[in-house]
């Protein structure tokens, strides 16, 4: 564990956040870590060019952990984030970060929930407040003194803000502080009116950019899937089933991952093991040795434990999750497609990550194909080609030595050789699911698989409709209308009408779940009726809208 305290501890952060930080699994800091860290912690005001994926929130929350005074009970930090799931994903980073750090409270301030339990955190001394703009607006109206003792404010994705028409939120935000504050702004692309605000807004900021230089890949056949984070495991297991690999080697991000990831495939009965950090060099060097002898097949590692790993027999590489640069993407591959062979890496890719695999491409100067997730007609057909492989050498002269044999036993049992045939083959086979059926059954897909509808089994309709709703967000309500993907219906399509015939801001619409004969979009309580009937004669792809509350019982 010294080992990768130190990439922390050398950042001079407080020891009780580093501590968190090594207890949340980080080996050491990412790159866009290693380079924003000590210019907040130097006080700076910052531009961070780096999108998600890269490791950017704890690049700005840890600093600012430090910077703040745990015994001042007032709001010292605003982080303004562009929707309500960010600023949710954000405020769960600082408490995360803060779990050793006693006294210290983080409100997440979005709109769709009531005001006043989020304005009574701010009240009560809530050191960190994690905002979307339009929101925190509406509080400042009710309170304008609300952010005068804040001296730290980060924009995450100062670019996605933009785009959402929060310009003049941010105005009314920035009057709103003191001058002498310090501003961090991160944005994954630096657009004319990025640099505007930095101008405008920013003292002297120092620039922080994740190199990237040009990189080859040789020999390796890569693709990318997309998978929700929650589906990741299932997704693997899936893919080991159908890909012909050798050994293969998984990277995930956190000491955590490598254990969970790798008793998960030992329960499936793959010969795998976690390398991490923590794991003694003496072991380390015992778990390469199995991979390379074939004792193990698989090996899940973070970037610190696979470092200078040379294993020929890998012909896998799975980037389970996602590497914090191109460089280490290019790095982890090169595992693979050893001494001249072939080499595969498979890339899984959360909906909030596909600007990173632009990046990846853009670096590579390769495309990054995407592929599905197999569906069970794939695994079933590849779990018989497996049976056929194992068994078609068995065959040999068996009918010479065992002919006999089987006319008597079919003879005593009275049954047909192909019963008794059978009978052997389910015991061979330890009751391996083998037909489609059992397959299905025994893969079920995940709640809500696939964004987009794109990744894995497209469900058959009557599927797809029995799939239970999921939770109501706080403070709204279900919609539901006629319209689905049958009608040529997708969820951009809603609410870019729910947007603008509604005059509603982005973050006050929740999740919008299309099915194929029906949609349900969550839309805030408040007002609900008032804005059914405004959206009374909206057409989207040119049928009636029709949106109508949505009762669950
Ligand atoms: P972000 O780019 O901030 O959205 O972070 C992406 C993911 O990387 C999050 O799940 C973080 O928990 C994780 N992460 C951030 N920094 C590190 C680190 N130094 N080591 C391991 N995981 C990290």
């Amino acid at each position: 564990m010294t080992q990768e305290l130190g990439g922390f501890a050398a950042l001079e952060l407080h020891p009780s956040i580093v501590a968190a930080v090594v207890a949340t699994g980080y080996e050491e800091p990412s790159a866009i870590q290693q380079q924003s860290i000590p210019i907040i912690l130097a006080g700076h005001d910052m531009i961070g060019q780096a999108q998600t994926g890269t490791g950017k929130t704890a690049a700005f929350a840890l600093p600012i952990l430090h910077r703040i005074d745990p015994s001042k009970r007032e709001p010292q930090a605003l982080i303004l984030a562009p929707t309500r799931e960010l600023a949710l994903q954000v405020a769960t980073a600082f408490e995360t970060y803060a779990k050793q750090m006693p006294g210290v409270t983080v409100v997440a301030v979005y709109g769709g929930a009531p005001m006043g339990p989020q304005l009574k955190a701010i009240r009560n001394g809530a050191q960190i407040v994690v905002a979307t703009p339009g929101r925190l607006c509406d509080h400042l109206r009710r309170d304008e003194k609300v952010l005068t003792t804040v001296n730290h404010l980060v924009l995450d994705e100062a670019d996605e803000m933009l785009k959402l028409g929060f310009m003049d939120d941010l105005e009314v935000i920035f009057k709103a502080m003191p001058e002498t504050r310090q501003t961090v702004l991160f944005s994954a692309t630096l657009p004319q009116s990025i640099r505007a605000i930095a101008e405008r807004h920013l003292r002297d900021p120092k620039h922080v950019k994740i190199q990237t230089k040009t990189q080859t890949v040789t020999a390796i056949e890569q693709a990318h899937l997309l998978v929700h984070a929650d589906q990741k495991t299932s997704a693997v297991l899936r893919l080991l089933e159908v890909e012909e690999f050798d050994a293969l080697i998984a990277f995930v991000r956190t000491k955590q991952a490598t254990l969970d990831l790798a008793s998960a495939l030992e329960a499936k009965g793959y010969k795998a093991a976690a390398l991490n950090g923590d794991i003694a060099q003496n072991q380390r060097e015992r778990v390469i040795d199995s991979l390379k002898d074939g004792r193990l097949d698989i090996v899940v590692a973070t970037d610190v434990a696979a470092r200078g790993l040379d294993v020929p027999r890998i012909t896998h590489v799975f980037n389970v999750d996602m590497p914090y640069d191109p460089e280490s993407y290019v790095h982890r591959i090169g595992r693979t497609g050893r001494a001249g062979r072939e080499g595969r890496a498979l890339l899984l890719v959360t909906p909030r990550e596909r600007r990173m695999l632009q990046v990846i491409e853009r670096v590579t100067g390769q495309k990054v194909a995407e592929v599905r997730l197999p569906n069970a007609q794939a695994v079933l057909d590849a779990r018989i080609k497996k049976l056929t492989t194992s068994l078609a050498p068995l065959v040999g002269d068996a009918e010479a030595t065992h002919g006999d044999l089987l006319d008597r036993l079919t003879a005593d049992i009275g049954c047909s050789p192909r019963a008794l045939a059978a009978a052997l083959l389910r015991k061979a086979t330890n009751a391996q699911a083998l037909t489609l059926e059992a397959v299905e059954r025994e893969q079920p897909l995940v709640p809500n698989s696939a964004p987009r509808e794109r990744t894995g089994d497209r469900p058959e309709r009557g599927e797809r409709e029995r799939r239970a709703p999921m939770p109501l967000g706080e403070g709204r309500a279900r919609c539901r209308t006629a319209l689905g993907a049958r009608d040529g219906i997708a969820a951009k399509n809603l609410l870019g009408a729910i947007l603008n015939e509604g005059g509603l801001a982005r973050e006050a619409i929740g999740r919008i779940q299309v099915r194929d004969s029906f949609s349900l979009v969550e839309l805030p309580e408040e007002g609900l009726e008032r804005l059914l009937t405004k959206l009374k004669d909206t057409r989207v792809a040119g049928k009636q809208l029709k949106l109508r509350r949505y009762r669950e019982d």
